[in-house]
């Protein structure tokens, strides 16, 4: 039987670490090509050199991941269609604000027996409602799609130091398995559930929350403050994605890309972490500012994400069942002050 052949779609702080996970696998399974294309989104080093060689001849990602060795089986490629051209195995992992048009270039012109999975954090809100970007990319690619989340801050997992990830599938295990395999390592253990909805809605949803903690923190409210948003964060996002997908399934918020994903994201995520400044700032500087300034060119997903699930809820009239989540959109766009993240009367329970 022919082997697979894996591209990772995107190159960041995370899409570089994914990328390097699989290689140390390829290289060891014989049902894969040893070499990993990961596609570039290119762009022009201050020394001048273009990110994609510097990649290639460097063997690092010197901009979104300096440091780390990748394998020497990692192959950047600035084109997008010819990175994708012979995978049968597709790796999304942008921030979650590019795919649409990364999906409208890649129709036609990616294999039919493709497989792909995202480890992309956010969803989209179209005229027609929520569509997460497993589903864009089901819709516009025509192929079946698994998710990949969990508490995994990507220099953690570059450095080798022990976590957990869950993959979300849809209907065929084999698949997953093969996702699990390809990704696990003694130091990133895998496991899959069949709730493809949950796990993205997990994945999602956390940095919304995040956001919340890092003002509580740029405000030093403390950690019972802290833990209350992580608390009342999970329950909102336990609300949400049921009312979204029936299906999703409340074990699902006891795996990785549930609580744990989002402990690690609101201790130490680039989401607290910008949160932290905009409320330390008294809401003065925008997040576009202070992402700018103090993520050198990673993205944040958790306002674009407020932004999205805010949309859904005014839509919807759910706005007063979404307390915490209305209140994270209401302050990153300046409407309300940082310190309203607390005002208690408004995030009295509604779900238990
Ligand atoms: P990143 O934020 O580090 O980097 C931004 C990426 O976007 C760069 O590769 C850049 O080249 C690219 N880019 C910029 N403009 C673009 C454009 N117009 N079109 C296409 N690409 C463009 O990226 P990341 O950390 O790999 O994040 C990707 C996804 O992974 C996100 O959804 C994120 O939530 C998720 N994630 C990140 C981490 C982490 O710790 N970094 C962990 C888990 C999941
Ligand atoms: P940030 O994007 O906030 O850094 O979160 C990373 C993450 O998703 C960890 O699992």
């Amino acid at each position: 039987t022919e082997k697979c052949r894996v591209t990772v779609v995107g190159s960041g702080n995370w899409g570089s670490v994914a990328a390097k996970l699989i290689a140390s696998n390829t290289l060891k399974l014989s049902s894969f090509h040893d070499e990993v294309r990961m596609w570039v989104f290119e762009e022009v080093l201050p020394s001048g050199e273009k990110l994609s060689e510097a990649i290639n001849k460097n063997n690092e990602n010197v901009k979104y991941l300096p440091g780390i060795k990748l394998g020497t089986n990692v192959v950047a490629d600035p084109d997008l269609e010819h990175a994708v051209q012979d995978a049968n195995m597709l790796v999304f992992v942008t921030p979650h604000q590019f795919m649409e048009g990364i999906c409208r270039r890649l129709v036609g012109m990616i294999r039919e027996d493709a497989q792909a999975i995202s480890l992309i954090k956010g969803m989209e809100v179209k005229m027609e409602g929520p569509c997460m970007i497993s589903s864009l990319i089901t819709e516009q690619l025509g192929i079946n799609c698994c998710v990949l989340m969990g508490a995994n801050i990507a220099n953690e997992i570059a450095v080798e130091k022990f976590s957990e990830a869950t993959v979300g599938y849809r209907e065929i295990r084999d698949i997953a398995e093969k996702w699990v395999q390809l990704f696990s390592t003694p130091y990133f253990m895998v496991s899959a559930v069949q709730d493809v909805e949950g796990v993205e809605l997990c994945g999602t949803l956390k940095n919304v929350v995040a956001i919340a903690a890092g003002i509580v923190d740029g405000l030093e409210m403390g950690n019972n403050t802290k833990a209350a948003i992580m608390r009342i964060g999970l329950r909102e996002m336990k609300a949400f994605s049921k009312l979204l997908f029936s299906s999703v399934k409340d074990s699902t918020f006891f795996e990785s890309c549930g609580v744990a994903d989002l402990i690690t994201t609101c201790l130490g995520g680039r989401n607290r972490k910008c949160a932290e400044a905009f409320a330390r700032n008294g809401g003065k500087r925008s997040f576009d500012e202070l992402e700018a300034e103090m993520l050198q060119g990673q993205k944040l997903q958790g306002v674009s994400t407020a932004k999205e699930v805010y949309e859904v809820l005014s839509h919807r009239g759910w706005l007063e069942l979404f307390p915490l989540f209305t209140i994270v959109h209401e302050i990153s766009i300046g409407r309300r002050p940082p310190s309203a993240i607390v005002e208690f009367s408004e995030l009295k329970p509604k779900f238990s």
